[in-house]
Parts: C-alpha cells; sequence; structure tokens
C-alpha cells in the first residue's frame, strides 16, 4: 500500500482477534443496558491486552474501560456494542431472514471492535517508540437509544482526556460531518379514572384521550418550530385493549430534536404546555418522565482536518468482486432512493453500477443536512472529538435496516472495520506526535465553550434506565 504508516501493520498484527470479537459480539445481540455477553466480550479482551481495567463506568454495569501506556497526553477511543431491537437477521444473505430478536442493524459489533483494535495498536506503538502518552478504550453501551455516553460525562469520565477519537460504519469513507441533533425522550403518563364506557361515561376521565390531545397538540406545534427541529412519537401504554372500559392511564414517548442545545430546551418547554394542556382539558393528572437527553454535536475543525488527512493517506477499504457480488445483492433489495441518497449525502451525481465505495468523500462536500442524533456529541462538549465514517456496506443501505444486519460479518464488513481501525490509529499516533495540533484543538475547543457553556441535558435526578 502507497504511504504507509508504520502503525497500520500494527493493526494487522491483531485484526484476526478482533474480528472474531466483532463476530462474537454479532452472535449475542442485545439491546441498551442488557449488553453483559457483549461488554463480557470486550473485558475478556481487554484482560488479554494487558490493559488497566475500570469496570461500571458512571456506575453502568455494561460499561468498561481500559487504559495503556504512561504520562503523557490521554487519548479515548470510544467503542459500542448494542444492538436494536427486532433487527435480527441471519447475516450473508441477501433477502429478509428475520430471527425474531434484536440484531446489529447499525454495525456497532464492528464499531466498538475497531475502536480497542485502533488502540491495542497504539498501545504496541507506544511501547514500541518509548513514548509517553495514554491510550484508552471506552466501552460504551446503549448508544440507541439510551445516552450511556451523557451519563459518562456527567460522571466525569472524560475530565483528564486531550482527545476522543471513534468512528461509525457507513456505505462511504470520509470525516463523519460533525453535526448532530439534541435531542431528549421524554414518557408522557397521563392518569385519569376508569368507568363502564356504556353505562357511566360521565364517571370516566380517560388518560387516552390526553395521550391522544396532547399528540394533536404537537401536530399544530410542528408548522412553528425551527425546519430542522423533530418530535416523533411511539404510544408506549394506550390503556389496554376494552373500549368498553375508560383509559385510566395511559403514556406517550416524545422524542424532541433539534439542531442546538439551546433550541431543544425551548422545544421541550413547549412540549411539556402540551401535555399539561392535555390534562387539564381531559381532567386528568400528567407525569413527565426524561427517559434520556443528548446535546448537539460541537465540530472539531483541527482535528477534523487532521483526521481527514489520515483518511486521504489510506483512502477507500479495497473491496474483491466477492465483496461486489454480495454488496450488488443486497443493493437490488433496495430503492434507488436509497442508492441516490446516499450519493446525495456524499455530494455525488449518482454513478449507476458502483455497489461499494472505492472513494473518500472530502468533509468539503457533503451537504449539511440529513442527519440523526448521536450521545458521542456529549463527549465533543466534554473534550474535542472526531469521527470517522467508513464504508462497511453496498451503497444505499440504510442504517437500522435487515440489509445492513446482513452485511453484519461479510468480508467487506471486516475490511471496512480494519481500515477504520488504522485510520483511527494513525489519527491518535499523530495527535500523540503533535502537541501543537492537541494544543490547537484544545484551544479551539475552549474558546467554542466560552460562548455557549456545556449544559449537561440530562438533570441530576435522571439515572440510566438500566433494567
Ligand atoms: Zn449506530
Amino acid at each position: 500500500m502507497r504511504n504507509s504508516n508504520e502503525i497500520w501493520p500494527m493493526v494487522e498484527a491483531h485484526e484476526g482477534d478482533f474480528i472474531a470479537l466483532a463476530n462474537q459480539v454479532f452472535d449475542t445481540p442485545e439491546v441498551a443496558y442488557t449488553e453483559a455477553k457483549s461488554c463480557a466480550a470486550h473485558l475478556a479482551q481487554l484482560q488479554a491486552t494487558g490493559a488497566r481495567i475500570t469496570q461500571n463506568l458512571a456506575d453502568i454495569p455494561t460499561a468498561v474501560m481500559g487504559e495503556w501506556g504512561q504520562g503523557g497526553p490521554v487519548i479515548a477511543i470510544l467503542g459500542e456494542y448494542d444492538a436494536l431491537p427486532a433487527l435480527g437477521q441471519e447475516p450473508g444473505i441477501a433477502e429478509p431472514r428475520p430471527l425474531g430478536y434484536a440484531g446489529h442493524g447499525c454495525g456497532h459489533n464492528l464499531l466498538g471492535s475497531a475502536a480497542m483494535l485502533a488502540a491495542v495498536a497504539l498501545r504496541d506503538w507506544l511501547a514500541a517508540t518509548g513514548k509517553p502518552g495514554r491510550v484508552r478504550y471506552y466501552g460504551c453501551p446503549a448508544e440507541e437509544g439510551g445516552a450511556a455516553k451523557a451519563f459518562m460525562v456527567r460522571a466525569g469520565l472524560f475530565a483528564d482526556v486531550d482527545a476522543a477519537i471513534t468512528w461509525h460504519p457507513n456505505d462511504f469513507t470520509g470525516i463523519m460531518p460533525p453535526r448532530a441533533l439534541a435531542n431528549m425522550r421524554i414518557d408522557f403518563t397521563f392518569h385519569g379514572r376508569s368507568a363502564h364506557a356504556a353505562g357511566s361515561p360521565e364517571l370516566g376521565r380517560s388518560a387516552l384521550d390526553a395521550v391522544e390531545l396532547m399528540n394533536v397538540g404537537v401536530n399544530y406545534m410542528r408548522e412553528h418550530m425551527p425546519d430542522e427541529a423533530r418530535v416523533h412519537y411511539a404510544y408506549l401504554d394506550a390503556g389496554g385493549e376494552a373500549p368498553n372500559v375508560v383509559q385510566s392511564k395511559a403514556t406517550v414517548r416524545q422524542l424532541i430534536r433539534s439542531p442546538n442545545n439551546k433550541g431543544l430546551r425551548d422545544l421541550i418547554g413547549r412540549v411539556r404546555k402540551i401535555g399539561e394542556g392535555a390534562a387539564l382539558m381531559t381532567e386528568t393528572r400528567m407525569e413527565a418522565k426524561v427517559v434520556s437527553a443528548v446535546s448537539s454535536m460541537l465540530s472539531s475543525p483541527v482535528l477534523e482536518a487532521a483526521m481527514e488527512a489520515q483518511i486521504l493517506a489510506i483512502g477507500a477499504p479495497e473491496f474483491d468482486d466477492a465483496d461486489r457480488t454480495f454488496a450488488a445483492a443486497i443493493q437490488a433489495t433496495l430503492t434507488e432512493d436509497h442508492i441516490a441518497d446516499t450519493f446525495w449525502r456524499s455530494g455525488l451525481e449518482v454513478v449507476q453500477g458502483k455497489v461499494l465505495a472505492d472513494y473518500v468523500v472530502k468533509l468539503a462536500d457533503m451537504p449539511a443536512a440529513g442527519f440523526g442524533s448521536t450521545d458521542v456529541a456529549d463527549v465533543s462538549w466534554a473534550v474535542p472529538t472526531v469521527q470517522a465514517y467508513v464504508a462497511t456496506a453496498a451503497i444505499g443501505t440504510p442504517f437500522h435496516s435487515w440489509q445492513l444486519t446482513a452485511q453484519g460479518k461479510s468480508p467487506a464488513a471486516h475490511k471496512g472495520m480494519v481500515h477504520a481501525a488504522k485510520i483511527m490509529a494513525a489519527t491518535a499516533r499523530e495527535l500523540m506526535l503533535r502537541p501543537d495540533l492537541l494544543a490547537e484543538a484544545k484551544m479551539e475547543h475552549t474558546a467554542r465553550l466560552a460562548r455557549e457553556p456545556y449544559i449537561c441535558p440530562l438533570d441530576p435526578e435522571v439515572m440510566p434506565p438500566i433494567p
């Protein structure tokens, strides 16, 4: 490979162990805060590499950290290993074969494994060069809907970290745009009074009516929100199955998103008022419980430039004909819109017949739209943070789909995973070698926080919803 970096072979030396780890986590899919087996597999791997280990981070049993090296700067590499409900799918097959349980529909089996692989390569590089410096692998649970990293930031776990690096599996390679919506999940439970719906309806006060009126109110609010704000909802409890009983209790979960933290706080205030209004109209009592919250993403232009240089040096993962054949079969299950969307997000025209991204997309070419939320964002307020995207799946594959799960153990996914580890390890090595870069990133971060201080979106009484 051209432009060879001394740390790439240090990644390759361990790739077998970490492909095995990714496969093991794929085979034990566990949803937010229940990742006991996945965390145990990561812990065992940390023990095998001689890390100094801290368990039960922020009082979360499935969060773990390992550290190597001495003195110097501290670089955090963030991993995840949670799965999604109901996305279990037989791997290696380009047709829906649901397994009836959770599955790795967001590729976090690859995410966590590559992050630890990068950290272990950095351990080897520090040992080989005798340089001062510490590298940490943070095994972070519950990215999907759980916001574990926000709780970890609140617990001060990044207080002595100089920079944080991570990645996400994707269908093209480049810097992940430093944009993410702040969000909060709030469960609104209404308490009414049951009654015979025909015999004495006047005695009943319907909690289900309150939920429906709340949704109507939120629908009217939608017209008057900032463009990029979002509110989604799910019925957690519609009050039961009997229409002839006035429902005495019902719960709706509102997921409120905004491109900035202040905008989120404003919107939450309005949604709460709508809930109070629904309770007033129905003579029910409303209870609001925050389930999770994350901040918007703070960019680190210095780190983004540093990581982009490493991505351009290594290029895109190299896929072979077998990878392309499977990717083509997956693509055949997608719509033209899915495929066009990937090219659009890459700032490119659609290339017919291209099934795997053999190109790198520059951050400057990506349009500033179409993004979700991540709890990495809270880390970005604690410490300069940068994320890569690396191609592990067919062009057009949506996140949170059976198609992504189906590709979670494929040779292309493993190639992308090892490639991601090389990008992260090379970026961390660069930061260890260039104290000026770290200092510049920190200055930029401090200046940004001076304009808008970080307010943890989780009030002190909100605890991780560990089952
Ligand atoms: Zn994800």
